[in-house]
């Protein structure tokens, strides 16, 4: 038996659960995961992700040297113009070392440090001294630590006077939190994921819980089978937790605000309203319940697919309970109306009550480990840290006194969101972008497109663990530290700050997404002689983090020796409070909820004759988003292709058998892949998760986008399908190394 070295407990870095770990390390290699059982999070449970997918790591494709193109190094400018010309992706991944071809401007170079970062500072500063702010852009990252984004957003806001500043929260629940801040005044999840022990009913929705968030999902199916909890599963798709259900309301995609509508019609008219919350707390309900009146179950019926009668059951279910909470995924919020959608949840809560008490709530299951963190960081357009809006002049203030930039000098303009980033990827709009660990070639909707705007960008720098379909298209390539080589926090679903920390030193010359901002930011603070400097020498991330609560006072009370152990809900506005796990008990942060007419609006594309199916895209338990970490551990094995899902039904008229190859076309673009004929998914309906590159469902979506959240339509697209041969079937190593798809 091996005998560790040490055993650093830290923080899981995929989903939103936000499991507590213990890596076991023998000579500066972790050869183990377990999980403590004092965790209140997953009380010693792990997913296979958790559990198995640390690997990559070690894995032989990752970039742990820092690089730049050649054109960059031989002061070639006009080097660049030839990447657009010849889409130079197709060579981009060859680096020096193992070609014969002779070399072209386009060529990885490996280098040091200080070159990298010079090269990198020097075409920033020169693009933003040219076109200014609104050519500069920055993706912070989801998977990174709350410190990580906060220098980030910070050297684009102070340095580069720009508000371009967004991540992956624009593309999983960009539509959920608007519809809490329109409707609460607050974003975040109202009650803490293992209260769902405290349910009598829940629903479940929009979210495939057992594969997106495991943890959780044990925790509802123990509330079932421990306590007698009733959970009403509402999805398209036959999920694992239907098999727990009281109810399954199947609906067809993107039919939500009709469905939940009619709900609340029940319950209107069969006076379950909870009359003194409604009096008390919430405003907005007359007009509110004249647009319900349209909304009867028959109406929704027709809509949905879903019988009357199961809706009007699920209505009294949820009101009539003495606790009940609803928890969300992105089925509610990936829609061209994903604001409505999310209000449509809401007003259950504020029409029953069953908000501001444990056991019940508003749970919107956030994605990556710490997309609620980045989201607290300000790495969004709207907002600085602590969501303070940016085109208030009391908020700039305080930010500028903290980074000592001159009054007025932060810009008020709210930023773009990701997709409109790239959208305006041309002459006189963005030309310089920043990805920090994001991968926008696999997790943006329609990536035919996708590619034409990241190719238009002048300048590209891409900081990650390995070149990916995004990193292909670089200038220069900064090499980052995992989450099990760095310090830091995360901050989870249900807002636990918890700690991150470093097993063993960095792989190579990689180093942590803080160190090589801050490394950067001097040397273009620098370049741009601003008389002040606005702060960059953190000897420790835990200043970092100081720094932030200066003026994020919902962070105000928690520090690193706070949350040694088992980290702390935030608001915890002073270093006594004991956090916060259940919000709203006696007020919402705008005062009165408010209630906010809808009306049915239908996804962007319906099926057709020329396109028959509704496409809806997600994840699988065993991988993760655009699939840098997951496909490249022992964990893609178990799942080592894309697949289609389709009902046997539509299989057998189409003639399609279980493992087939099969040509899946949308108007924007198509993919082969093999097919999985399963009841899983309905009549009519087919799922493909979005992981895979050689299948990447992105080519098919659609990129219409709700135009509050700005978030694209992933659940819902019109789409072909028809057998193909297995030679059809693409090669995922000869995709990456082309760089295209
Ligand atoms: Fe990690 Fe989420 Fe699995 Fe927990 S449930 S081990 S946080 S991926």
């Amino acid at each position: 038996m091996i005998q560790a070295d040490r055993v650093t407990r830290t923080t899981c870095p995929y989903c939103g659960v936000g499991c507590t770990l213990e890596l076991h390390v023998k000579q500066n290699f972790i050869y183990k995961v377990t999980s403590p059982f004092d965790s209140p999070v997953n009380h010693g449970n792990l997913c296979v992700k958790g559990r198995f997918g640390y690997d990559f790591i070690y894995h032989p494709n990752r970039i742990t040297t820092p690089m730049a193109r050649r054109y960059l190094l031989q002061n070639d400018y006009q080097g660049a113009l030839w990447k657009t010309r010849y889409h130079a992706p197709e060579l981009g991944n060859r680096s020096l070392t193992n070609g014969n071809d002779s070399p072209t401007p386009w060529d990885w170079v490996e280098t040091d440090w200080e070159t990298a970062l010079n090269l990198a500072a020097d075409r920033l500063t020169h693009i933003y001294q040219r076109d200014g702010s609104d050519a500069m852009a920055v993706y912070c990252c989801a998977k990174a630590t709350n410190e990580d984004n906060y220098v980030l957003q910070k050297m684009f806001r102070a340095l580069f006077r720009t508000n371009n500043v967004d991540h992956c929260t624009r593309l999983c629940h960009a539509g959920s939190v608007v519809a809490l801040q329109q409707s609460l005044g607050t974003s975040a999840m109202s009650n803490t994921a293992s209260q769902v022990m405290l349910n009598d009913v829940f629903i479940v929705t929009g979210s495939n819980t057992t594969e997106n968030h495991p943890i959780i999902a044990l925790q509802m199916k123990a509330a079932v089978r421990k306590r007698g909890a009733k959970m009403i599963v509402v999805d398209p798709r036959r999920i694992e937790l239907v098999d727990f259900a009281e109810l399954w309301l199947p609906l067809k995609p993107g039919t939500n605000v009709p469905l939940f509508s009619a709900m609340a019609h029940v319950i209107v008219k069969e006076n379950l309203v909870n009359w003194d919350f409604v009096r008390t707390r919430t405003e907005g309900f007359e007009g509110y319940v004249e647009s319900l009146e349209k909304f009867t179950p028959e109406y929704a019926e027709a809509i949905c697919d879903v019988p009357a009668e199961n809706i009007r059951q699920a209505a009294r279910l949820y009101a009539t309970a003495k606790n009940a909470a609803i928890y969300w995924g992105m089925g509610i919020s990936q829609l061209s109306h994903g604001t409505a959608s999310a209000l449509s949840l809401v007003h259950l809560a504020l029409l029953t009550g069953h908000i501001g008490r444990d056991g019940t709530g508003l749970n919107p299951l956030r994605g990556q480990n710490n997309v609620q963190g980045a989201s607290d960081m300000g790495a969004m357009p709207f907002h600085y840290p602590g969501y303070m809006l940016v085109d208030r002049e009391e908020n700039a203030v305080q930010w500028e006194r903290l980074w000592k930039v001159e009054p007025g000098g932060l810009s008020r303009k709210l930023g773009l969101t990701t997709t409109e980033i790239l959208e305006h990827a041309h002459e006189g709009g963005v030309r310089a972008l920043y990805i920090m660990g994001e991968n926008p070639m696999m997790t943006e909707p329609n990536l035919n497109r996708t590619r034409q705007h990241i190719e238009q960008l002048e300048f590209l720098v891409v900081q990650d663990l390995f070149l990916n379909e995004t990193g292909v298209y670089a200038d220069v390539f900064l090499p980052a530290a995992s989450f099990a080589e760095k310090d830091g926090t995360f901050t989870n679903t249900d807002r636990r700050v918890q700690r991150v920390r470093a097993a063993h030193p960095p792989r190579g010359q990689a180093r942590p997404d803080w160190q090589i901002v801050c490394d950067l930011a001097k040397r273009i603070e620098a370049r741009l002689g601003r008389p002040t400097s606005a702060g960059w020498d953190y000897a420790h991330p835990e200043q970092i983090l100081r720094e932030v609560a200066q003026v994020n006072l919902d962070y105000a009370g928690i520090t690193y020796e706070r949350i040694e152990k088992v980290g702390l809900q935030y608001p915890a506005p002073t270093l006594d409070y004991p956090g916060t796990p259940t919000l709203f008990t006696e007020t919402f942060p705008r005062g009165r909820g408010r209630f906010i007419p809808l009306d049915y609006v239908p996804v962007m594309e319906q099926a057709d004759d020329e396109f028959p199916f509704i496409l809806t895209t997600g994840r699988v338990l065993e991988h993760w988003h655009g699939g840098t970490m997951t496909r490249h551990s022992v964990i893609d094995q178990v799942y080592p292709e894309a697949r289609v899902e389709i009902h046997p039904a539509d299989a057998e008229i189409h003639g399609i058998r279980d493992g087939d190859p099969v040509r899946v076309r949308s108007r924007r673009g198509e993919v082969v892949l093999r097919a999985s004929v399963t009841e899983k998914t309905t009549v009519g309906v087919v799922f493909i998760p979005f992981h895979f590159v050689e299948a990447a469902a992105n080519l098919l979506t659609n990129d219409a986008l709700d135009p509050q959240a700005k978030i694209p339509e992933f659940k819902a697209c019109a789409v072909q399908i028809f057998p193909a041969r297995e030679t059809d079937l693409p090669n995922p190593e000869a995709i990456l190394r082309r760089g295209r798809y």
